[in-house]
């Protein structure tokens, strides 16, 4: 005890710490205030690793190195960029789709500018913000008009809420959908003052089933696309075409809510057909939702397209003014549709649909080149080799297809793969990799340069 009390003795005051040469460098470039909290911090820091014994003596440079990691620490951003090698092109956890070079410009435009959000350019008269893109949505989903929020499932609330409010949804048990955790249909439903009517199995619904459950008090027919999942073996589902008739006798509009709508048939470019918003709107639906940020490519929104006048009372609804999209989305969102105008060239330009066409071949020259600066910096202890594996889409997007891929296996010879997964995030830029069969993997899928996944330094371990 004794001891302790002579080494806490010797500590220098905070004053004397800020007055010393390496904190007086530090308080030339950062405030007053921040450099004083640092020196603290690390004082009390030190006084608590002396009194619970695990130090027996620190000089002046380490509690001087502690304050100035504590600065660092403090004026390190909580926005990050991260490097996406795992292998899952659209991943919620970082921020679904990169924006296109257009359309990252629109934003650094809108960011810095005013621009004409609600004023029509031409006469200066007030306008409305979703005219910035509803020629362009009109256009690519042949849809009477649109509306945009914040995201889709703000969509699906708002449009629920106006259409049902205090009227019954008809809804099929296999379409009851979870989307990441905190998305479910039938909260939302809740939430949207609508009374969830659900027909059919899990596995089976029929036409029959939704015919026997209107009611003079049925508002809607709404169809969910299973974005995440497949319901396979003894299924049947009741078709958007058939639900139309049905609703059209029954004078019910039918909803769809299409999650990863896709606003071109990507069979074009030789993947799967994902449901496309123009063929909803064609076939019958009275409305639509979907993402901004999952097949679309662009920025985070919901995007709402249908009949003039279900739109029309959309806008009307005031939790519109509560889930509006802002400019900088906007301006993202318009740019991004842009794009589309031109279909032949869109794998070069929309970096989503470029990670999702991208050959195999030319991944594989991504990671040998990355596997080769690797191993010269991790060295010693380290197994590196490229083998195949498979990416995913991501973002409810093509559940169950996998997209062959290339990537770097790393092993170590003392330490697990969940280890080597820790190092790689604990860069700077953090590394996200993945674990699979007991192996850590860089996906370099949707990494553009091959040194993205290089470590800056090798991991500390002996
Ligand atoms: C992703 C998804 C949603 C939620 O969309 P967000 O844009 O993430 O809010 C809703 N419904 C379906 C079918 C989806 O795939």
């Amino acid at each position: 005890m004794e001891d302790k009390k002579k080494i806490l003795r010797g500590l220098p005051s905070v004053d004397e710490l800020v007055r010393g040469e390496a904190l007086k460098e530090a308080s030339s470039t950062h405030s007053a205030a921040l450099v004083v909290e640092a020196a603290r911090a690390a004082l009390d820091e030190v006084r608590s690793r002396i009194l619970a014994g695990s130090v027996k003596g620190v000089s002046i440079n380490d509690i001087e190195g502690l304050a100035l990691k504590r600065i660092g620490e403090a004026l390190m951003p909580s926005v990050r960029k991260v490097v996406n090698a795992s292998g899952t092109i659209l991943h919620t956890n970082i921020g679904r789709a990169l924006l296109s070079d257009e359309a990252t410009r629109a934003v650094v435009l809108s960011a810095a500018n005013n621009i004409n959000l609600e004023m029509d350019a031409s006469t200066g008269e007030r306008g409305e913000r979703d005219s910035l893109v509803a020629p362009l949505l009109r256009r690519l989903t042949g849809a009477e008009d649109i509306a945009v929020v914040n995201n889709n499932a703000a969509a699906v609330l708002i449009t629920l809420n106006t259409l049902a409010e205090g009227r019954e949804v008809i809804i099929s048990r296999g379409e009851l959908i979870e989307i990441g955790g905190s998305f479910r249909l039938p909260e939302i439903i809740k939430k949207s003052g609508c009374a969830l009517k659900e027909v059919g199995t899990t596995n089976r619904t029929h036409p029959k089933d939704y015919v026997s459950a209107i009611n003079a008090n049925t508002a809607l027919i709404f169809k969910a696309h299973t974005s995440n999942y497949k319901v396979v073996g003894f299924t049947s589902e009741v078709g958007l075409r058939e639900l139309a008739d049905i609703g059209e006798k029954h004078n019910i509009p039918v909803i769809e809510d299409l999650g990863s709508g896709s606003l071109v048939d990507l069979s074009l470019y030789g993947l799967p057909k994902e449901p496309v918003v123009s063929e909803s709107v064609s076939t019958g639906a009275a409305v639509v939702t979907f993402s901004g940020d999952k097949l679309l490519g662009g920025p985070q929104a919901g995007i709402i397209a249908g009949k003039k006048g279900f739109i029309e009372r959309i806008k009307k609804n005031p939790l519109k003014r509560a889930l509006r999209a802002d400019k900088l989305t906007l301006s993202a969102l318009e740019a991004t549709l842009r794009l589309y105008l031109n279909k032949e060239r869109l794998p070069q330009r929309l970096p989503t649909l470029y990670f999702m066409t991208r050959p195999v071949e030319e991944i594989n020259k991504a990671a040998e080149c990355a596997a080769g600066l690797l191993k010269k910096k991790l060295g010693e202890g380290f197994d590196i080799k490229i083998e195949n594996e498979e990416s995913v889409i991501g973002g409810g997007s093509l559940p169950g297809y996998d997209l062959p891929t290339s990537a770097i296996a790393i092993t170590h010879k003392d330490r697990g793969p969940d280890d080597i997964y820790s190092a790689f995030l604990a860069n700077d830029p953090p590394i996200l990799g993945r674990v699979s069969r007991d192996r850590f993997l860089l996906d370099m899928r949707a990494v553009l340069k091959p040194e993205d996944v290089v470590l800056s330094s090798a991991p500390d371990w002996k």
